[in-house]
């Protein structure tokens, strides 16, 4: 009977730390999921900021003329839709966070299709 006890702390002492391990890895994922929709933002202002700053290097060199706004519409698209394609939100709902495997963003289609549309 003194060994089954042992056994029986033993299973409560197991559980307890399961417990306890589950716990912490939610929390740990809750962590990385933050991380990540940070580090999209980031990585997205970071695209706005470089093709921001090749606009200005274009303009300082000549005039705008309409054919450059048109290709300066495109190429913003083209970059949220890789984006969208790499399973980011580009939606103003959910901008930065990742999209659950092959959830398709009503959203996110919206605002790729009007760009499609204005180019
Ligand atoms: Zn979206």
């Amino acid at each position: 009977m003194r060994d089954k006890k042992n056994y029986l702390e033993m299973f409560d002492e197991a559980e307890t730390h399961l417990l306890q391990l589950s716990d912490t890895v939610a929390q740990l994922r809750e962590v990385i999921d933050n991380l990540v929709e940070e580090n999209n933002k980031l990585r997205m202002s970071n695209n706005d900021l470089k093709s921001l700053l090749i606009k200005f290097q274009t303009d300082a060199q000549e005039e705008v003329t309409e054919g450059e706004e048109d290709s300066q519409t495109s190429s913003g698209r083209e970059s949220l839709l890789g984006f969208y394609n790499e399973g980011i939100h580009v939606c103003h709902e959910f901008f930065g966070s990742r999209r659950s495997s092959n959830e398709q963003c009503l959203f996110c289609q919206e605002i790729l299709e009007r760009l499609e549309n204005h180019s």
